[in-house]
Order: C-alpha cells, then structure tokens, then sequence
C-alpha cells in the first residue's frame, strides 16, 4: 500500500495551505506568517505530525475522538456503509437502515424523557434546529409571542447565525451583525471571575438566580427557553457550582420556560455520565448534541427531542419546514452506532466515573499546588488549570497582565514538547479521549507540569509576577 499523504515537506504543506485554506477562527495573515502544524496520522491518544513528531493529543481532536483514534469497528462500520449505501436522504418519505437504528439507540442512553431525534450534520445546525423548533412549539400551542431564548455570556453554541448567537462569546458577536433578535444573555456561572465574597454553593444559586431575574424582565409570556452547557467547554471548561443547575431547572419549571442542554461537548461520556444533565441533575426538553457521538470520525449532530415537544409537533404541527440534506446521513449514522457500541463495550462511560475521572481530579489537585496555578477544576475527563499571579501562601492570585498572554505562552512550551494543552485565555483546558489510562494520566500531567515550569521560568526572566 501507498502512504495517502503525497510526499511533501512540511515546508511545501504551508506553503499551499496558506495560499489556499483559510482556516475556521484564525487570523488568517499571522497564520501565514507562521506555518501550520500539520497533522498526518493518529492512533489512540497520539497525533504524528509531518515532521514525524509525536504529540500527545489532551484536546481529542476538538473535544471529540472520545473513543480515540484508530478504532477499527468505527472504520469497518464507514467502509460497509459506503459500499452498501453511501447516502439516501430522508425528505422523500423515505428513510435508512443506519438512521433509524441509530435513532432506536440513541432513545435508549438519553434519558427517559427522550424518544425521538432530528438529525443534523453538526452542532451548530443542531442549535439552528433547537431555536426553529422551540418557536414551532410555542406557535402551534398558540403562543406566538413565547420566542425569546435566553442563554449566557461566554457560552459557545456554535458559529451558524443562530449558534453564533445563542452562544455568548463578545468577539462573534462584533462581526456580523450579531446576536440576531430574540436571544437575551445572563452572566455565566464562573465563580472565580464572578463569585466575588459568595461561597461556591451560595454563589451557584445566586448565577441562577439571574435567570429568574432575566425572564422577569423580558415577561415570563414572551421566554421560550433557556439554553445553557452543563459545562461550558470552548469559554474554557467552567465547572459551576452544584447548586447552579438544580435551581436552573426549578425556575424553568416555575415560568414554563423549555430547557435545552447543549451536549455537544458533555455528552458520550466526557463527564463520567452519558449526558452532562444526568452529571448536574435536569431534565432537558431538548439536548443538543455532535462531536463525541460520532467520536469526530465523520460529521454528525442532532437535537434529543424530550417527549413534550415531540407530542405538540406531531399531534398539532402538520409540516415542519426544517431539515438538512445530510439528516440522518447513513455514513455518519453507521460510525455513530459503532461508537456508541464501542463506548458500551468498553463501558468507557463508567470508566470515567469511577476510575480515569477520580484519578485525573486527584492529578489536578496536585498540580494545583503549583506557583501559577490559581485554580484546578475538573469535571469527568475535562480539566482547567487558571493561570495567575499568586501571592505567598494562602494569598488571592491576582491576572497576569493581559498583554503577557500567559495562555499563549503557556500553550507555546505544550506545543513544542509534545502535548496539545488549548489556551482559553488564561485557563488550560483539556478534555482527553476516554480511552485514555491512568499510566497516560500519568504522562500527561508530566508534559503539563514541565510546560508550566517552562512558563514560570519565561515569568521570572520577564518580569511578568
Ligand atoms: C462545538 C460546539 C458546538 C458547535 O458544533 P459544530 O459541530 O462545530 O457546529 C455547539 N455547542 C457546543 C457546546 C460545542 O462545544
């Protein structure tokens, strides 16, 4: 067999790549300046760049080869997909094989509530999908009006025009013309950035309280739902306060409001839960989900929707206008059922729960203890480390100076020894494959450790403390 990757230097791949990809959230002329990495193989948590560098890979791609890479029952489910059926749409009245197993299967690890699934191709159409069908719901029940869905500051729903707007993220939203009408923000439930003098556990009720305060101040009659991560991912994994969800979902109950849990990124497993509402106990009438379904083999997304909604669609709503070429694509819907039977077999759910989980709170409770580190959150198989200044024992760590870009300097040394640690401003983040062992683990926190000395030492000669 011939490698697929044509013979070219790394040189030669920059070249054309900065001639002719403009890559998704970057600075398309600094990128050029620089060079890509380029990235040519991968097999279980190891990435291979072109310059035969071994990387070991702490994001999962994108938050989402959950099952790693390489995994031969995902590639044989593609192969036999392709060959037997590579696409059939599912406008005509007409359906496939894959899409309604998969549907079948994905019925049975969501919660109760949940029977039915639209198909999307990603996790912003998903949420595309999510603001359509909440304003369906509310026009059929006669209730027009009930169209304002409320989301939170530093949220990331996607990058379509309604997942760019839902999401809560200020430098989308000063391009564009964004948000679009109809999407009120509250503030995130970060306690660090937002706690002041509070506890965690009062703060996390306080957070939600500005949910009531929002919907008191749109009109209870005009909110349609309120839509929020269990985790947040991309703002740079805030963990929030248990208390935080539970009133959340007291106070959707209390005006009616729809719950929608974007999964995208909390689902399949990362918290050591199927789904990051069973991790901070909601109810969700609708579930986004994309990325670890698939565990990123091929693109596929959708929306759970929770049996409330599905009975007013189907019983009163006649047509709904909505759909996607690629809902319920038969490659896609063939790797997702292997994945899923994959993640079953090697009971990796549970593994995060009990076992890698457990392990990877305790390495970070350790790695707390380091000079720069403010604060260390886990949550599953997703951590943060807060970069800061901290003060002699027991003192409150102050920001570095945002010109020092300590996130970047940081992810500058994981870069160039080897780990793929992402920069969200000051915050590290991870969120390994879930096949990931405690000897990784292991290796892993000694990558991150030597990157944060390396930090340190660039703070010292700097004289950034
Ligand atoms: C990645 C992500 C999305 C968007 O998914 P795409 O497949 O990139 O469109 C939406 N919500 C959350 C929480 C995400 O992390």
């Amino acid at each position: 067999m011939t490698s697929t990757v044509p013979p070219r230097t790394t040189r030669e791949w920059q070249a054309a790549d900065a001639a002719h990809f403009l890559h998704p959230f970057t600075d398309f002329q600094s990128l050029a300046k620089k060079g890509s990495r380029i990235i040519t193989k991968a097999d279980n948590i190891y990435l291979t760049d072109s310059d035969g560098h071994r990387i070991l890979d702490a994001m999962s791609g994108l938050w989402c080869v959950n099952v790693g890479y390489g995994q031969q029952a995902l590639i044989d489910a593609a192969t036999r997909q392709l060959k037997e059926l590579p696409f059939y749409n599912a406008f005509f009245q007409t359906a496939t094989p894959p899409a309604i197993e998969l549907a079948e299967l994905l019925s049975e690890v969501t919660p109760p509530q949940f029977s039915r699934v639209f198909f999307s191709g990603s996790g912003s159409e998903g949420n595309d999908t999510v603001v359509r069908m909440v304003r369906r719901y509310w026009d059929i029940l006669g209730h027009p009006q009930r169209s304002v869905i409320i989301s939170r500051n530093n949220a990331y729903h996607g990058s379509t025009m309604a997942g760019a707007s839902l999401g809560g993220m200020s430098g989308m939203h000063a391009q564009g013309g964004l948000p679009i009408p109809g999407i009120e923000h509250i503030e995130q439930p970060y306690w660090f950035a937002n706690g002041g003098d509070l506890g965690r556990d009062e703060f996390g009720r306080v957070a939600a309280g500005w949910l009531e305060q929002k919907i008191l101040a749109v009109g209870p009659d005009k909110v349609a739902a309120f839509i929020g991560e269990p985790v947040q991912g991309a703002g740079g994994v805030i963990v929030p306060p248990d208390t935080y969800w539970p009133e959340i979902q007291r106070i959707c109950d209390k005006y009616g409001v729809l719950l929608v849990s974007d999964e995208v990124i909390c689902g399949f497993g990362r918290t050591g839960h199927w789904f990051g509402c069973e991790r901070f106990g909601t109810r969700p009438d609708l579930m986004t989900f994309a990325k670890g379904v698939t565990s990123g083999y091929v693109p596929l997304g959708g929306v759970m929707v929770g049996d409330r909604i599905a009975k007013v669609l189907i019983e009163q709503g006649g047509e709904f206008e909505h759909g996607y070429t690629y809902s319920g694509h038969p490659v896609s819907c063939a790797v997702a059922l292997a994945n899923i039977r994959l993640i079953q077999e090697l009971k990796l759910v549970e593994r995060v729960r009990d076992d890698t989980g457990p392990y990877l709170a305790q390495v970070y409770t350790q790695l707390a203890d380091h000079p720069l580190v403010a604060e260390a959150q886990t949550c599953g198989l997703m951590g943060a480390l807060l970069l800061a200044r901290r003060d002699a024992k027991g003192g409150r760590a102050r920001p570095f100076a945002p010109e020092v870009g300590i996130g970047m300097v940081c992810r500058g040394h994981c870069f160039a020894n080897g780990l793929i640690m992402r920069a969200v401003g000051d915050r590290m983040i991870i969120a390994p494959p879930l096949v990931m062992t405690r000897a990784q683990i292991d290796e892993m926190a000694a990558l991150i450790r030597r990157c944060l000395d390396l930090t340190l030492a660039d703070c010292h000669r700097n004289g950034w403390l």
